[in-house]
Protein backbone atom coordinates (compact mmCIF):
# COMPACT_ATOMS: atom_id res chain seq x y z
CA UNK A 1 0.00 0.00 0.00
CA UNK A 2 1.37 3.60 -1.04
CA UNK A 3 1.68 5.88 2.43
CA UNK A 4 -0.60 8.78 0.09
CA UNK A 5 -3.30 6.01 -0.78
CA UNK A 6 -4.11 5.55 3.19
CA UNK A 7 -6.85 7.08 5.42
CA UNK A 8 -6.69 5.55 8.45
CA UNK A 9 -3.85 3.86 10.22
CA UNK A 10 -4.35 2.80 13.07
CA UNK A 11 -1.79 0.59 15.33
CA UNK A 12 -2.05 -0.69 18.63
CA UNK A 13 -4.89 1.51 19.78
CA UNK A 14 -5.85 1.01 23.15
CA UNK A 15 -8.57 3.48 24.96
CA UNK A 16 -9.43 3.48 28.58
CA UNK A 17 -11.80 6.06 30.42
CA UNK A 18 -11.65 6.23 34.16
CA UNK A 19 -13.95 5.04 36.35
CA UNK A 20 -16.17 7.30 39.13
CA UNK A 21 -15.02 5.08 41.52
CA UNK A 22 -11.30 5.14 40.94
CA UNK A 23 -9.25 2.98 38.43
CA UNK A 24 -10.60 2.63 34.58
CA UNK A 25 -12.07 0.58 31.97
CA UNK A 26 -10.58 -0.28 29.06
CA UNK A 27 -12.73 -0.56 25.98
CA UNK A 28 -10.30 -0.42 23.01
CA UNK A 29 -7.81 -3.35 22.98
CA UNK A 30 -4.68 -3.22 20.69
CA UNK A 31 -6.57 -2.38 17.55
CA UNK A 32 -4.43 -2.42 14.17
CA UNK A 33 -7.26 -0.81 11.02
CA UNK A 34 -6.03 0.18 7.69
CA UNK A 35 -8.79 1.93 5.57
CA UNK A 36 -7.34 2.97 2.07
CA UNK A 37 -9.10 6.09 -0.36
CA UNK A 38 -12.35 5.15 -1.65
CA UNK A 39 -13.17 2.26 0.83
CA UNK A 40 -16.44 1.96 1.90
CA UNK A 41 -16.11 -0.50 5.32
CA UNK A 42 -18.63 -0.85 8.47
CA UNK A 43 -17.46 -1.35 11.81
CA UNK A 44 -20.29 -3.77 13.43
CA UNK A 45 -20.64 -5.37 16.74
CA UNK A 46 -22.89 -5.51 19.53
CA UNK A 47 -23.95 -2.63 21.26
CA UNK A 48 -21.22 -1.45 23.98
CA UNK A 49 -18.62 -3.31 22.09
CA UNK A 50 -16.92 -0.13 21.34
CA UNK A 51 -17.84 1.02 18.06
CA UNK A 52 -18.09 4.83 19.06
CA UNK A 53 -15.27 5.02 21.19
CA UNK A 54 -13.40 4.27 17.76
CA UNK A 55 -15.25 5.95 15.39
CA UNK A 56 -14.26 8.88 17.57
CA UNK A 57 -10.87 8.22 17.88
CA UNK A 58 -10.73 7.41 13.74
CA UNK A 59 -12.90 11.39 13.66
CA UNK A 60 -10.23 13.26 15.54
CA UNK A 61 -13.25 13.52 18.14
CA UNK A 62 -11.51 11.85 21.22
CA UNK A 63 -7.65 10.22 21.44
CA UNK A 64 -6.19 6.99 22.02
CA UNK A 65 -5.19 6.54 25.37
CA UNK A 66 -1.95 4.45 23.65
CA UNK A 67 -0.78 3.36 20.15
CA UNK A 68 -0.19 5.16 17.03
CA UNK A 69 -3.16 7.13 14.47
CA UNK A 70 -2.54 8.59 11.67
CA UNK A 71 -4.66 10.15 9.34
CA UNK A 72 -3.99 10.85 5.78
CA UNK A 73 -0.66 10.21 7.13
CA UNK A 74 -0.59 12.36 9.72
CA UNK A 75 0.47 11.54 13.51
CA UNK A 76 -2.43 12.91 15.20
CA UNK A 77 -1.73 11.50 18.59
CA UNK A 78 0.22 14.39 18.97
CA UNK A 79 -2.32 17.07 17.87
CA UNK A 80 -3.17 20.27 20.11
CA UNK A 81 -7.30 20.47 20.07
CA UNK A 82 -6.94 23.16 17.25
CA UNK A 83 -5.06 21.75 15.17
CA UNK A 84 -7.29 18.29 15.92
CA UNK A 85 -10.60 20.81 14.84
CA UNK A 86 -8.47 21.69 11.66
CA UNK A 87 -7.69 18.15 10.68
CA UNK A 88 -12.08 17.26 10.99
CA UNK A 89 -12.93 20.80 9.16
CA UNK A 90 -10.88 19.08 6.17
CA UNK A 91 -11.27 15.88 5.91
CA UNK A 92 -14.33 14.61 7.46
CA UNK A 93 -17.65 14.97 7.32
CA UNK A 94 -19.87 13.88 10.48
CA UNK A 95 -23.36 12.40 10.48
CA UNK A 96 -25.04 10.77 13.35
CA UNK A 97 -28.18 8.86 14.56
CA UNK A 98 -29.88 11.76 15.72
CA UNK A 99 -29.42 14.04 12.74
CA UNK A 100 -27.72 16.79 15.55
CA UNK A 101 -29.35 19.82 13.34
CA UNK A 102 -29.77 23.20 15.09
CA UNK A 103 -33.59 22.62 15.51
CA UNK A 104 -34.07 26.55 14.87
CA UNK A 105 -32.37 26.98 12.10
CA UNK A 106 -33.61 26.58 8.88
CA UNK A 107 -32.18 23.89 6.19
CA UNK A 108 -30.10 25.99 4.45
CA UNK A 109 -28.59 27.13 7.73
CA UNK A 110 -27.59 24.20 8.90
CA UNK A 111 -25.87 22.84 5.97
CA UNK A 112 -24.23 26.20 5.43
CA UNK A 113 -22.86 25.86 9.27
CA UNK A 114 -19.57 23.94 8.23
CA UNK A 115 -18.60 26.65 5.96
CA UNK A 116 -18.43 29.46 8.84
CA UNK A 117 -14.82 28.57 9.23
CA UNK A 118 -13.45 28.67 5.96
CA UNK A 119 -13.72 32.08 5.29
CA UNK A 120 -15.77 32.28 1.97
CA UNK A 121 -18.27 34.97 1.16
CA UNK A 122 -21.80 35.15 2.35
CA UNK A 123 -22.69 34.07 -1.38
CA UNK A 124 -20.54 31.07 -1.79
CA UNK A 125 -21.60 29.88 0.96
CA UNK A 126 -25.17 30.25 0.40
CA UNK A 127 -24.28 28.62 -3.72
CA UNK A 128 -22.38 25.78 -2.39
CA UNK A 129 -25.41 24.64 0.53
CA UNK A 130 -27.92 24.76 -2.19
CA UNK A 131 -25.67 22.63 -4.20
CA UNK A 132 -25.63 19.94 -1.91
CA UNK A 133 -29.00 20.61 -0.52
CA UNK A 134 -30.03 19.63 -5.14
CA UNK A 135 -27.58 16.46 -4.04
CA UNK A 136 -29.79 15.39 -1.55
CA UNK A 137 -33.04 15.93 -3.60
CA UNK A 138 -34.09 18.78 -0.82
CA UNK A 139 -33.44 21.95 -2.68
CA UNK A 140 -37.06 22.97 -2.62
CA UNK A 141 -36.91 22.56 1.55
CA UNK A 142 -34.13 24.91 1.90
CA UNK A 143 -36.66 27.31 4.41
CA UNK A 144 -38.27 24.62 6.24
CA UNK A 145 -37.60 24.15 9.87
CA UNK A 146 -35.66 20.07 10.85
CA UNK A 147 -39.24 19.90 13.38
CA UNK A 148 -41.13 19.92 9.61
CA UNK A 149 -39.69 17.04 8.16
CA UNK A 150 -39.23 13.30 8.35
CA UNK A 151 -36.84 11.34 9.81
CA UNK A 152 -35.01 10.37 6.57
CA UNK A 153 -35.33 13.88 5.04
CA UNK A 154 -33.11 14.99 8.05
CA UNK A 155 -30.68 12.78 7.34
CA UNK A 156 -30.30 13.81 3.94
CA UNK A 157 -30.04 17.19 5.65
CA UNK A 158 -27.28 16.21 8.02
CA UNK A 159 -25.13 14.75 5.02
CA UNK A 160 -25.77 17.58 3.06
CA UNK A 161 -24.58 19.25 5.96
CA UNK A 162 -21.45 16.61 5.73
CA UNK A 163 -20.80 17.19 2.41
CA UNK A 164 -20.53 20.91 2.03
CA UNK A 165 -17.34 21.12 3.56
CA UNK A 166 -16.04 18.96 0.48
CA UNK A 167 -14.61 15.93 2.57
CA UNK A 168 -12.53 13.43 1.73
CA UNK A 169 -14.50 10.75 4.77
CA UNK A 170 -18.05 10.64 5.88
CA UNK A 171 -17.87 9.02 8.82
CA UNK A 172 -21.38 7.95 9.91
CA UNK A 173 -22.57 6.68 13.68
CA UNK A 174 -25.84 4.44 12.96
CA UNK A 175 -26.80 6.59 10.40
CA UNK A 176 -29.98 4.55 10.01
CA UNK A 177 -30.72 3.87 13.63
CA UNK A 178 -33.53 6.51 14.22
CA UNK A 179 -35.39 5.61 10.82
CA UNK A 180 -37.80 2.83 9.04
CA UNK A 181 -35.99 0.09 6.82
CA UNK A 182 -37.19 2.30 3.82
CA UNK A 183 -35.61 5.44 5.14
CA UNK A 184 -32.75 3.65 6.17
CA UNK A 185 -32.25 2.22 2.74
CA UNK A 186 -32.84 5.37 0.71
CA UNK A 187 -29.69 6.61 2.88
CA UNK A 188 -27.72 3.81 2.21
CA UNK A 189 -27.94 3.72 -1.34
CA UNK A 190 -26.89 7.00 -1.50
CA UNK A 191 -23.97 6.62 0.58
CA UNK A 192 -23.05 3.77 -2.33
CA UNK A 193 -23.67 6.58 -5.10
CA UNK A 194 -21.36 8.59 -2.76
CA UNK A 195 -18.70 6.35 -2.61
CA UNK A 196 -18.94 4.69 -6.12
CA UNK A 197 -19.73 8.29 -8.32
CA UNK A 198 -17.40 11.46 -5.61
CA UNK A 199 -14.66 8.33 -4.28
CA UNK A 200 -15.69 9.56 -0.79
CA UNK A 201 -14.47 6.82 1.68
CA UNK A 202 -17.15 5.85 3.67
CA UNK A 203 -16.90 4.76 7.43
CA UNK A 204 -20.14 3.22 8.66
CA UNK A 205 -21.00 2.25 12.16
CA UNK A 206 -24.29 -0.10 12.53
CA UNK A 207 -24.96 -2.95 14.68
CA UNK A 208 -27.44 -4.39 11.80
CA UNK A 209 -25.76 -7.22 9.40
CA UNK A 210 -28.16 -5.89 6.54
CA UNK A 211 -27.46 -2.57 6.69
CA UNK A 212 -23.44 -3.51 6.92
CA UNK A 213 -23.92 -5.31 4.08
CA UNK A 214 -24.13 -2.25 1.72
CA UNK A 215 -20.22 -1.63 2.33
CA UNK A 216 -17.52 -3.58 0.75
CA UNK A 217 -15.66 -5.03 3.87
CA UNK A 218 -16.87 -5.51 7.07
CA UNK A 219 -14.89 -5.08 10.45
CA UNK A 220 -16.63 -6.60 13.89
CA UNK A 221 -15.62 -5.50 16.76
CA UNK A 222 -17.09 -7.17 19.93
CA UNK A 223 -15.66 -6.30 23.38
CA UNK A 224 -13.10 -3.69 22.19
CA UNK A 225 -11.40 -6.32 19.92
CA UNK A 226 -11.35 -6.73 16.40
CA UNK A 227 -13.05 -10.18 15.74
CA UNK A 228 -13.38 -10.03 11.91
CA UNK A 229 -11.91 -7.49 9.23
CA UNK A 230 -12.54 -8.90 5.70
CA UNK A 231 -15.19 -8.59 2.73
CA UNK A 232 -19.07 -8.91 3.67
CA UNK A 233 -19.49 -12.90 4.77
CA UNK A 234 -22.58 -14.73 2.81
CA UNK A 235 -23.99 -15.03 6.76
CA UNK A 236 -23.78 -12.97 9.81
CA UNK A 237 -23.09 -16.37 11.36
CA UNK A 238 -19.11 -16.04 10.31
CA UNK A 239 -19.06 -12.25 12.09
CA UNK A 240 -20.54 -14.33 15.43
CA UNK A 241 -18.50 -17.29 14.88
CA UNK A 242 -15.41 -14.82 15.03
CA UNK A 243 -16.24 -13.21 18.78
CA UNK A 244 -15.61 -16.97 19.92
CA UNK A 245 -12.06 -15.97 18.95
CA UNK A 246 -11.48 -12.88 20.91
CA UNK A 247 -11.73 -14.58 24.33
CA UNK A 248 -9.23 -16.96 23.32
CA UNK A 249 -6.34 -14.99 22.29
P1 LIG B 1 -20.87 1.02 21.05
O1 LIG B 1 -20.84 2.24 20.20
O2 LIG B 1 -20.29 -0.19 20.39
O3 LIG B 1 -22.25 0.72 21.57
P2 LIG B 1 -19.28 2.58 22.91
O4 LIG B 1 -18.00 2.81 22.21
O5 LIG B 1 -20.25 3.70 22.94
O6 LIG B 1 -19.96 1.24 22.34
O7 LIG B 1 -18.99 2.16 24.40
C1 LIG B 1 -18.13 1.10 24.76
C2 LIG B 1 -17.94 1.11 26.27
O8 LIG B 1 -17.24 2.29 26.66
C3 LIG B 1 -19.23 1.11 27.07
O9 LIG B 1 -19.06 0.28 28.19
C4 LIG B 1 -19.38 2.55 27.47
O10 LIG B 1 -20.09 2.65 28.69
C5 LIG B 1 -17.96 3.03 27.63
N1 LIG B 1 -17.81 4.46 27.32
C6 LIG B 1 -17.98 5.04 26.11
N2 LIG B 1 -17.74 6.36 26.16
C7 LIG B 1 -17.40 6.65 27.46
C8 LIG B 1 -17.02 7.83 28.17
N3 LIG B 1 -16.95 9.01 27.54
N4 LIG B 1 -16.73 7.71 29.47
C9 LIG B 1 -16.78 6.52 30.11
N5 LIG B 1 -17.12 5.37 29.50
C10 LIG B 1 -17.42 5.41 28.19
MG1 LIG C 1 -22.37 3.54 19.58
Amino acid sequence: MKKSDSVVSMRKVCKSFPLEMGGEQQVLFDIDIDIRVGEFVAIMGPSGSGKSTCMNIIGALDSATSGVYELYGRDITTMDADELARVRNEYIGFVFQNFNLLPKRSVLDNVMLPLMYRGLPMSERVRRAREMLKLVGLEKFETYLPTQLSGGMKQRVAIARALAGDPKIILADEPTGALDSKMGNEILKFFEKLNRDLGITIIMITHEFDIASYAHRIIHIYDGHIAYDGPVPKSESVLTKSEARVHKK
